[in-house]
């Protein structure tokens, strides 16, 4: 199922729950049964939550304008641990 917008010239913008790929371009009005038209508008990204609309965002970003870096980060890089199971082999 998805939500299809429609707007009646009379009563305004009204909702409509269909199968996908099913939307005809005009519905009855449920309010005055005029005949009202298929809108289309941009999808809720709004009510993503504000940590995964920004990833989104940076990820349509890098697409055609990817971050590039012209040196290796400064810092200190930490030193990786042994694996525990080293300390269990024989020594020489
Ligand atoms: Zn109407």
């Amino acid at each position: 199922m998805a939500t299809y917008e429609y707007s009646c010239s009379l009563c305004g913008p009204f909702d409509v729950k269909l199968a996908i790929g099913t939307a005809p371009q005009t519905y009855g009005c449920p309010v005055c049964s005029a005949v009202a038209r298929r809108v289309f508008s941009a999808p809720a990204l709004s009510v993503m939550p504000h940590g995964v609309a920004s990833l989104h965002e940076r990820e349509e970003k890098s697409r055609e304008a990817p971050a590039v870096v012209s040196e290796v980060p400064s810092g200190k890089r930490p030193q990786p641990r042994p694996h525990p199971a080293l300390s269990r082999l024989p020594r020489p």
